[in-house]
């Protein structure tokens, strides 16, 4: 459903030239959950802001769910993004003076859902979350966890086909981050696709797949071993490495 054909993303510093991301090819399929990493300066956020449409390559070809988005202008861009992406972040990013159930609201307000519908709505994703006990709560009266779920539960409510997740984790305690990055699973298992973003090897772990960005290039790109989410990531099908029978029953499994 993404497929990514020799993306490349180039930045005019002074008279120097960036290449953030150099022609990158990737597919992910709906319901994947995968991790990107790779150091300071790779591409990653470059990356992320081309899958959620924030911004445009400058060659190749980016198709979401059958639909060549290289060539469309802001306005396509922005429906595209409220349609089909759902974002969180490293610091959630939540409305402070509203209470849990608003801020999940906001996007379907934005999307002209009626009052009654939005609630339904919210509600539905809060459960989701396992916060139907916090719905009157504002940002400053939840745990860093809550918060988190509070903005998962906003990227969910617009029902988008793929979550973008920009160091998710990066606020919270290891205890609380390994509960995200369980819930993104739960919710890879439902059908949701999956992209997380970060620096930390045992957040990846919880990832089905890890991609590792180097100089605007992927550099390695494994399927994550099940036995315990705890040993080394292995080949991915496809990846330059040679596929075992193992493996291509670990990914069909997926
Ligand atoms: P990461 O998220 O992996 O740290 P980025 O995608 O933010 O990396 O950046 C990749 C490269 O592109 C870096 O060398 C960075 O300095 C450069 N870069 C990113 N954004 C801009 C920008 N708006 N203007 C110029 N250079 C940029
Ligand atoms: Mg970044």
């Amino acid at each position: 459903m993404i497929v990514l054909h020799e993306i490349s993303r180039r930045y005019q510093m002074g008279g120097e030239t960036i290449h953030a991301l150099r022609q990158v090819s990737v597919r992910i399929q709906r319901g994947e959950y995968v991790a990107i990493m790779g150091p300071s300066g790779s591409g990653k956020s470059t990356l992320m802001n081309v899958l959620g449409c924030l911004d445009t390559a400058d060659g190749g070809r980016y198709e979401l769910n059958g639909v060549d988005v290289s060539g469309m202008d802001d306005n396509q861009l922005a429906e595209v993004r409220n349609k089909e992406i759902g974002f969180v972040f490293q610091t959630f990013n939540l409305l402070p003076r509203s209470n849990a159930l608003h801020n999940v609201e906001l996007p379907l307000i934005y999307a002209g859902v009626t009052q009654a519908e939005r609630k339904q709505i919210a509600l539905e994703a809060l459960r989701r979350v396992g916060l139907e006990d916090r719905i009157h709560h504002k940002p400053n009266e939840m745990s860093g966890g809550q918060r988190q779920r509070v903005a998962i539960a906003r990227a969910l409510v617009t029902k988008p086909s793929i979550i973008l997740a920009d160091e998710p984790t990066g606020n919270l305690d290891s205890r609380t981050g390994a509960e995200i990055m369980e819930l993104f699973e739960e919710l890879s298992r439902q059908g949701n696709t999956i992209l997380v973003v970060t620096h930390e090897e045992d957040v990846a772990r919880h990832a089905r797949r890890i991609l590792r960005i180097r100089d605007g290039n992927i550099a390695s790109d494994d399927v994550v071993a099940d036995a315990g989410r705890s040993g080394a990531a292995l080949p991915a099908i496809g990846a330059d490495a040679v596929a075992s029978p193992a493996l291509k029953a670990l990914g069909e499994g997926r």
